[in-house]
Order: C-alpha cells, then structure tokens, then sequence
C-alpha cells in the first residue's frame, strides 16, 4: 500500500526525528522545494483574488486567547501557557483568527473596504496525543494556509461561492480529489458559543451558497462558534479528513468588538468566514505524495530536470545546461556518479520527471535528449527547444509531461 512516510524516507522530503519531537517533523531539501513551489502558488491565486497576506507571531499573549474564546473552548487542543512572570504568560496558537481580528482593527475600517480578505500562511500548534502522530498528516506544528475574510452581511453569499471557486482551482493544479463536501453543523453535548438565531443564520447562507453542489449534512462537526463547509479527502489507507474549510463566525467580530462605518455613516460589525483553501501544508503534502505515488506534477517537483553526460566529455555541456535551465527558473540538477543505466534508473526512484541524456552527438550539436519519467523518449532536440517545452508545462501548471497531454 502507498504509505506517504515510507515515500517521504525514500524521496527524502521530511523526517521525524524523535529527538526533534514526535508530530514534528523537519522538511528536507526536496521536500522544501516541492512546499515552496505550492506556497508560490497559493500566495499568487489568493493574490490574484484581492486578498491581502499579513505575517503575525505563532505565539501571543494569553489574554489574546482568552478573548477570542479558545482557552474557554478549546484549551484541551492546546499547549499549556509558558509563564515568564506572574502577569506576563503566553501561548502557542491554535488559530490564526485572533492576530487577524486585529489586524482589521489596526484603524477604522470603511464599508468601501468589504470583503476585506487577509491572508497568511501561518503557524499554529495543537498538543496532538502522541499516539495519534504520524508522518505529516498529523502533527503537532501546523502551517496552515489561513484568511479571515471580514464582510457585510449581505456580501456573505457570494463571498462563500467565490471561496468555493478558488478551492475547485486550487484542487485541479495540485491534482487534489476532493471525495465530498460536507456541511458541518452543531451536536449535541459539544461546547458552542453564540446564540441560536447567529448560528440558524449562518447555516442559511452556508446551505444557500452550496445549492447545486452534492453535500452532506455532520451534525456535531461544527467549530466551537460556527457552521461550516469541509471538503472531505480519503487517504491511501482509506481515512477521512478535512483538507478545505470555509466556516462563518458572528461570534469573534463581537468579541474583539469589531465594526466598519456603512455608506450611511452608520457603525456596523463584519461577519467573519475562516476559510482555508487547501489546508495545512503538512495534511495536503501527506495526502499529494499518496495521490501522485511521489510523482509530483512538474511545476512542483523537487526536482524537474536532470542532465546525464554519457561520459567524461560531455560533463561541461551539462553543467552548462543546469545553469541555462536553473535561469529559466528550473529545479536541475547534473548527475555524473555511475553507469547512465544506473543515473536513468535512479532519477526515476526519485520521480524526477524530465532526464536529458547529452552524448558527444548531442553535445556536438548543442542538443539534448528528453526521457520522460512515464517511459517515453524524445528525439534530440536543441536545448532551448527542451527548456521551452519544461519551461511551458511549468507554467501552466499542467498535470502531464508535454503540453499536448
Ligand atoms: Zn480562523
């Protein structure tokens, strides 16, 4: 069975490292790579749909948490408070929420401003039972890819459907397939803040904006202070979990006191919607190394090209060729240890996905051969020819190795 932390060993993208932590894993360099091209992604889509990425601390004061409801509801899923002196004692956060809730209150906000989107790929921390850990897809040092958006009522609706559109977006790049949408909503014996006629409001317009869409209803799957859309994933081993949210709040604009001024100079309070829309970088890796079986999509693996000189004579030409490429804004890498059967064989155990063999022929002729980590073999073609096709799958983020696939 396809298990992402064997695969993680053996493609060395994290390590848990007992001594680190359990639930604390270390991401490699190849690992990092693939992450960072996702990071690039994510930022430059939410970019693109208006939103506005911030940077807040992983840990804050404890009143900041107290305030915002999750040392009453939520201490179980939290580290204990670190205690400098008797009136100065901090926690690690199980949110981004509170920061964010603060930065819209850095001045006064104008109705002109809604939705206003803040975004962040952040840390965040749960006290995770060590029994539970494993790999990456539970851990205890969360980076999570968070925006608070702060709206108007009446933008709530559509603010809900776009989110929805990014997420389908963001799924089809990554080769994410959701395996259900589910409508989250209150149980009975669990804690919840809010009134009744908040949360019959918010279940409305979460019900309303997935109309046409095939979802479920999971009563006692709701946040502490709201209803909320998960999209569901299924591991190789066939578990369930969480990898989308879109998740409205009345509650923490009430707390934090939070109001805009409306087109008639009224005082209003925002309504808040959590939404993340691809998770934590640690569950969706843990779950895009067992889709893909390792073989990441080109725009985001580790490493996209490697150059093999049949022999000694040819090490220049392909030195010289990782640098053109690493120009063009490639991951190459040269690789001149062994045998060019034992190198092809090898770049495939690492799901390398594009190997350019250069031979005297083709360094003579300023060429390269293409082999495809799928099996097919290109004809010789001149290097600039080569890095442009890389170059174009790269950039449309597509899901094969040419861009005819
Ligand atoms: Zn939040």
């Amino acid at each position: 069975m396809i298990d992402h932390r064997r695969l993680g060993r053996e493609l060395e993208l994290f390590v848990s490292d007992p001594l680190a932590g359990a639930g604390l894993p270390i991401w490699l360099p190849a690992g990092a790579a693939a992450r960072h091209a996702v990071e690039e992604y994510v930022r430059d889509l939410e970019r693109r749909a208006g939103y506005r990425h911030v940077y807040s601390p992983p840990l804050g004061k404890r009143e900041l948490f107290e305030l915002s409801g999750h040392l009453g509801y939520f201490a179980d899923d939290m580290f204990p408070p670190m205690r400098l002196s008797a009136d100065d004692e901090f926690v690690l956060r199980p949110a981004l929420c509170p920061h964010h809730a603060l930065v819209f209150r850095a001045r006064g906000r104008s109705y002109r401003e809604l939705p206003l989107r803040i975004a962040e790929l952040g840390g965040m921390y749960r006290a995770e039972r060590s029994g539970v850990l494993g790999g990456l897809s539970r851990v205890r040092a969360i980076s999570l890819n968070d925006a608070h958006n702060f709206c108007a009522l009446d933008q709530v609706g559509d603010e809900v459907r776009e989110i929805l559109r990014l997420i389908r977006e963001a799924h089809a790049a990554l080769g994410v397939r959701p395996a259900g949408f589910r409508l989250s909503l209150r149980g009975p014996g669990e804690k919840y803040v809010g009134d009744d006629a908040a949360w019959a409001r918010a279940e409305d317009l979460l019900r309303a904006a997935l109309d046409g869409v095939d979802f479920t209803e999971a009563p006692g799957e709701a946040a502490f202070y709201g209803p909320k859309i998960d999209i569901q994933i299924v591991d190789a081993a066939g578990r369930e979990s969480t990898i989308s949210t879109i998740q409205l709040d009345f509650d923490k604009p009430e707390k934090f006191d939070l109001s805009y001024t409306d087109a008639d100079g009224s005082r209003r309070r925002p309504v808040l919607v959590h939404r993340s829309l691809v998770g934590s970088m640690e569950r969706l890796f843990a779950y895009l190394i067992e889709v893909h079986a390792g073989a990441f999509p080109a725009w985001y693996a580790p490493v996209q090209l490697v150059l093999l000189p049949v022999d000694q004579g040819q090490v220049e030409p392909a030195v010289d060729l990782v640098r053109r490429a690493e120009a063009a804004g490639l991951r190459a890498e040269v690789d001149v240890a062994g045998s060019l059967g034992a190198r092809i064989r090898g770049a495939a155990r690492r799901r390398v996905p594009y190997v350019g063999v250069v031979g005297p022929r083709e360094a003579a002729g300023g060429a390269v051969s293409l082999r495809l980590c799928d099996g097919r073999a290109l004809a010789p073609m001149p290097v600039a020819d080569a890095l442009g096709l890389i170059g174009k799958v790269v950039a449309g983020r597509s899901a094969g190795l040419l861009s005819a696939d």
